[in-house]
């Protein structure tokens, strides 16, 4: 992946050539963004500027063999860890990364902007946590104790580091403190103050930006068709909560709530979560009476009209705050029912 072909986010784009330029590499970068800005895609085009033989213009050539493997994310000395489990794609007990590569890489070739949820469902494991655990640190060091098969950098792209346990970030802390030479690790995180500081002190950070809503249109434009299945599932959820709430039927919002607390794992819980919030944001703009801003699809736009109109004006921020609370319990093990019914319940109460 290019520079160029990132969407959005150009000066960062711009602060990472030039700090290939200048040659003083940093060894450890984290890359924090909200889900899908296009950390990866940014990390990718770095790395691949890095190892280009042929760049012109803050780019890199797209062309050479170091570019041409890039580009199927194949390159021999570029390695990447993402959380795993067990699961029906892999007949290993201790998964890791190097076991669903396979699927990363399709992943990540079809839609550089994926999502967490994404991920689960690409490589199979949509109903458990996926984990960094201990023999990811063990692979990564064999690996990166190895010299290097060009004459170019290492380098480790992270994914989501704060799924990482202290034991596995104790194995790397030394690593990514004193990397061998021309070696570089680039974590990309969504939730920077879960990751351990032990590895968060050792990064220069870089705050990846949200995108512009055309920005955001474009990479909705190149995503597979994937994702309809759940909007639809999502958004006929979303509404038959809208639907009780504002008809008072508390039954009904309770029935919601535990429709939400079995989806099928807590990655889709937390997805519902993301897609309710944006709807809610909606629906505040309209009653902001900047529809414009709320970028409503045509068959959608009664629905939220009349939402507008029925929802108290106090009811939006504070349901999106309950919902980012709510977010941020998911992974702690609560009890879902408790959660969601606990959700609609304040829903219900500041309708
Ligand atoms: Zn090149």
């Amino acid at each position: 992946m290019k520079f160029s072909e990132v969407i959005g986010n150009g000066t960062v784009a711009s602060a990472l050539s030039s700090m290939a330029d200048s040659g003083r590499v940093a060894h450890a970068m984290l890359l924090y963004e909200n889900e899908g800005c296009g950390a990866l895609a940014l990390a990718l085009a770095y790395v691949q500027y890095l190892n280009c033989s042929n760049p012109s213009g803050g780019d890199s050539c797209g062309e050479c063999p170091s570019c041409r493997q890039m580009s199927k994310l194949i390159h021999p000395d570029v390695h990447f860890v993402f959380p795993v489990n067990k699961g029906p794609k892999t007949s290993d007990d201790k998964p890791t990364s190097e076991s669903y590569l396979k699927y990363w890489r399709e992943l990540a070739l079809a839609d550089p902007y994926f999502t967490e949820a994404d991920l689960q469902r690409a490589i199979g494991i949509e109903s458990k946590n996926g984990l960094i655990a201990v023999a990811e640190a063990k692979s990564i060091i064999s690996k990166l104790s190895l010299s290097s098969v060009s004459d170019g950098y290492k380098a480790v792209i992270f994914y989501l580091p704060e799924k990482m346990n202290q034991e596995t970030a104790n194995r790397l802390l030394k690593m990514v403190e004193e990397p061998p030479e021309k070696t570089i690790f680039l974590f990309i995180t969504h939730a920077p103050e879960k990751v351990l500081q032990t590895i968060f002190s050792r990064c220069q950070s870089i705050r990846v930006m949200p995108l512009t809503k055309e920005e955001a249109d474009r990479v909705a434009a190149m995503k597979p068709e994937n994702d309809s299945e759940d909007y639809n599932i999502f958004m006929d959820l979303f509404s038959d909560l809208m639907r009780s709430l504002v008809s008072r039927d508390l039954m009904g919002t309770l029935e919601c709530g535990e429709t939400m607390a079995a989806l099928e794992s807590r990655e889709k819980q937390k997805a519902f979560c993301t897609f309710a919030g944006d709807c809610i944001r909606k629906i505040f703009m309209i009653q902001q009476n900047m529809p414009q801003l709320a970028d409503v699809r045509a068959e959608e736009q009664e629905f939220y009209a009349d939402m507008a109109g029925r929802c108290g004006k106090t009811f939006c921020s504070r349901s999106i705050a309950n919902i980012e609370k709510v977010v941020g319990m998911i992974d702690r093990n609560v009890s879902s029912k408790i959660l969601f019914c606990d959700l609609v319940n304040r829903m219900f109460l500041s309708i």
